[in-house]
């Protein structure tokens, strides 16, 4: 185990065989030495800085009916909202003024917001805060709609593959999403130009291993410029409301992987992992992860961005609360920094 580690130090890369032991073998002295590795890896391209990106959730309407998502089109549990391009401007003054100069802009697959929309808004937020870059997450579209939008100004786009196993990816999303689909998505991404990030859940229904393995060397090989993955967590309206949640431990041991994988990548500590167990956010750092992104939208609907149960939106999960996210990272060693937090290799 130890020198399987130290080859993945070293090397960046380990065979399917290799990190299926290296992760159905874990223990907590494994995962020590994970950490310290990864920890090295990260400091050598980022020092101990934490990127910062204001997330505002723009819309909770959505075409699609993901098995695993709370704002599926079938849920009529909830209450749905849109904001308009005033809305998202002054949530991106109000990040400025925070110290933001990153906004995520993610939503459901909405299509009230017409192409042409998305690129207003876009250029507005870039023309008002010429020193900030501005993230979509807004799903899958053409490649044209892509071009369009990063012409408008848009920096990055993330994109989660969700997994990369063409019959895991059923399993989790009616015929009408496929797996070909959402790979020609991050292939357009990378192509036309986006820091673009894909992930996956952890401990999605069905998920094993040999998935996870698949995942890793799906990423190694994309080589994506961000990495977001996050605990599978039930929502109780959905088809997986039953379901067992991804765990905290798996979670962080996986951060630690990709590291290591791709030193040079930008990985949150995400939210689910925050809300599957305290300190949660901390423990994503600790394992390697460099970027966080508290909630930004404005506070009035934040509840209703509810795409798993129990998703925290206070504390250091409020853009608001910055004071409280800089003291987190403080005391384990980290600063929280005022910067586009760009790719290493893209500033
Ligand atoms: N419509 C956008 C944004 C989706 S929400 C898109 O398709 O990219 C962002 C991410 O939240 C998803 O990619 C998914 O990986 C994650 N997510 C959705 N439901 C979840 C759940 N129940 N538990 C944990 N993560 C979930």
């Amino acid at each position: 185990m130890i020198d399987l580690i130290r080859k993945l130090f070293t090397d960046n890369s380990l065979s399917h065989e290799e990190l299926v032991h290296l992760i159905d073998n874990r223990s907590e002295e494994s995962a020590k030495l994970l950490f310290r590795y990864a920890d090295e890896a990260r400091r050598t391209y980022y020092g101990n800085s934490v990127f910062i990106r204001g997330l505002i959730e723009f819309t909770n309407y959505c075409k699609n009916d993901c098995y695993y998502c709370g704002i599926r089109r079938s849920n009529r549990n909830i209450c749905r909202y849109r904001l308009t391009k005033e809305d998202i401007l002054n949530c991106c003054k109000e990040g400025y003024d925070l110290g933001y100069r990153t906004f995520v802009l993610q939503g459901g697959e909405d299509p009230h917001y017409s192409a042409s929309f998305i690129s207003d808004i876009v250029y507005s937020i870039k023309s008002e805060h010429p020193d900030c870059a501005v993230t979509l997450s807004f799903g899958e579209h053409g490649h044209d709609v892509y071009l369009e939008w990063f012409k408008a100004g848009a920096d990055r786009y993330l994109l989660r593959h969700e997994t990369a196993d063409k019959t895991h990816y059923s399993l989790l999303h009616p015929d009408k999403m496929t797996f070909d689909n959402r790979m020609r998505c991050l292939h357009s991404l990378k192509e036309i130009g986006y820091q673009t990030g894909c992930g996956f859940m952890v401990g999605s229904p069905f998920q094993t291993t040999q998935h996870i393995v698949k995942d890793l060397l799906f990423i190694k090989d994309f080589k994506p410029e961000m990495v977001g993955i996050g605990p599978f967590i039930p929502q109780k309206d959905t088809p997986f409301g039953n379901r067992t949640a991804g765990t905290a431990e798996l979670t962080v041991y996986l951060i630690a992987i990709i590291r290591l994988l791709l030193p040079t990548a930008l990985i949150p500590s995400t939210t689910a992992l925050g809300s599957v167990q305290k300190n949660g956010r901390e423990l994503g750092i600790l394992a390697g992860a460099n970027v966080c992104m508290p909630n930004l939208s404005p506070s009035h609907v934040r509840a209703d961005y509810a795409i798993y149960d129990n998703k925290l939106s206070v504390g250091g999960e409020s853009a608001q609360n910055l004071k409280a996210l800089s003291e987190q990272m403080k005391n384990i060693g980290f600063e929280t920094v005022i910067d586009r937090g760009d790719h290493i290799e893209r500033k």
